[in-house]
């Protein structure tokens, strides 16, 4: 525990340092973001949850968790690359071959080397079993063709983690995973996506043409892809929920610091009990967030057998919230809430984009009254 209020004092200092100088450039600018994500791995708050072997520092999801918390509440460009890396690391972790985990996790967990994880396509969200990229086997190597969208950390990333179909007869079991590299001939990455919030998280389309792999960069073994994409999806909307959160934590602080300060009919708009009623709804709805997000990062250090029923759970009432409260954080402000000088117009376009990535809220309904409708007799 005493080690965990060290890491944690650690992660404000560093954002301290680090990002809250830098915030209105990092998001409004997109600058630094590489910068930052290198010394977030050289101190160490990359490798929080992975293991000791391969380099990690052994401790819990929970607190990765909450230093996750903390940056999110400073920056959800810098919060989005993190979640986006992981997505490659954890994949990797999951499904990876020794070889695999030795040549590539160690160096993800230090943040030598950035990662991506790339399903959705052109044709294939919401439906990830529909994907059209193929990797055919010839020999020893396999052939890959098709197109990736929306791929976050796409242009800054090393390492790409990608789902192609090798068997189009066996449905989820004729999925794999492929490590690609940056590098890789017939390997090219498209123009980054002009969005409605976050212009420094990269976000864009890979195009495969023909790029020829040779066998051991299949993670693991051919025909897993299905299964670790859906166990590293189910970690990634944990780390989603605490992007909204964070968000969510920033938005109420700002709008109750304003409030206090905001004078109207002679008084500050805060001694209004149309206002106050707003705090405590947002206040509410934010602790209640946070016990989800919470409850799912221990289920994950448990390995509960629920963990991905408490996952959608939490990325899908955090990622609500976060659009509920900063939407009341714009009202609080006004007219000034609208404009762009100040952080809550920021704020309410950046938390759509919550309830949308690593399933839709529509997907993560589906997944929990799946779970519900089960248990249930
Ligand atoms: C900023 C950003 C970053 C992203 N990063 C990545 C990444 O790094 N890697 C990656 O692989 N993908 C990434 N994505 C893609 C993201 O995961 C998809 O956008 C998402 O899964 C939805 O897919 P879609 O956009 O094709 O929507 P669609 O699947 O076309 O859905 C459209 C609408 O229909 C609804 N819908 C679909 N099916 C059902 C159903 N059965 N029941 C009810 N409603 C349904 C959806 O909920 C949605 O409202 C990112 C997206 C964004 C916006």
């Amino acid at each position: 525990m005493d080690l965990d209020k060290e890491v944690l004092s650690g992660a404000v200092e560093f954002i301290e340092k680090y990002i809250q100088p830098r915030e209105k450039e990092i998001e409004v600018e997109g600058l630094f973001v590489k910068d930052i994500f290198k010394e977030l791995g050289y101190h160490g708050f990359i490798a929080i949850p992975f293991p000791k072997e391969y380099g990690g520092l052994g401790l819990s999801f929970r607190l990765f968790v909450d230093v996750s918390r903390l940056i999110a509440k400073h920056s959800g460009t810098i919060s989005g690359v993190i979640g986006a890396h992981l997505l490659s690391a954890f994949s990797i972790l999951i499904g990876g071959t020794e070889e695999q985990k030795q040549k590539s996790l160690t160096k993800l967990i230090k943040g030598e080397l950035i990662g991506s994880l790339a399903l959705t396509e052109p044709n294939a969200g919401s439906d990830p079993s529909s994907i059209e990229t193929e990797a055919k086997k010839e020999g020893d190597y396999y052939i890959l063709n098709g197109t990736k969208a929306f791929t976050t950390n796409a242009g800054l990333s090393d390492i790409y983690v990608i789902m192609a179909k090798t068997d189009r007869e066996r449905g989820a079991r004729g999925m794999s995973a492929f490590i690609v590299e940056s590098t890789d001939e017939n390997f090219k990455i498209g123009r980054q996506e002009s969005k409605m919030a976050l212009p420094g998280l990269p976000n864009a389309s890979l195009f495969l043409n023909d790029v020829k792999l040779y066998r051991d960069r299949v993670v693991g073994k051919e025909g897993t892809g299905f299964a670790i994409v859906m166990k590293t999806l189910d970690i990634g909307r944990v780390t989603t929920g605490v992007g909204a959160l964070g968000l969510s934590e920033r938005a109420l602080e700002e709008a109750v610091k304003y409030s206090k300060k905001r004078i109207q009919f002679g008084k500050p708009i805060s001694s209004f009990e149309m206002i106050q009623s707003y705090i405590a709804d947002m206040a509410t709805e934010i602790e209640a967030s946070k016990l989800l997000v919470m409850n799912a990062a221990e289920k994950k250090d448990q390995n509960d057998p629920k963990f991905s029923l408490y996952a959608s759970m939490a990325k899908y009432y955090a990622s609500k919230v976060a659009v509920d409260v900063s939407r009341l954080a714009v009202q609080i402000f006004g007219g000034y809430g609208w404009i762009e000088d100040y952080i809550v117009a920021r704020l309410y376009k950046e938390a759509k984009m919550y309830e949308i990535i690593e399933g839709t809220n529509e997907i993560q309904k589906l997944i929990i009254s799946n779970y519900i409708l089960k248990e249930v007799k």
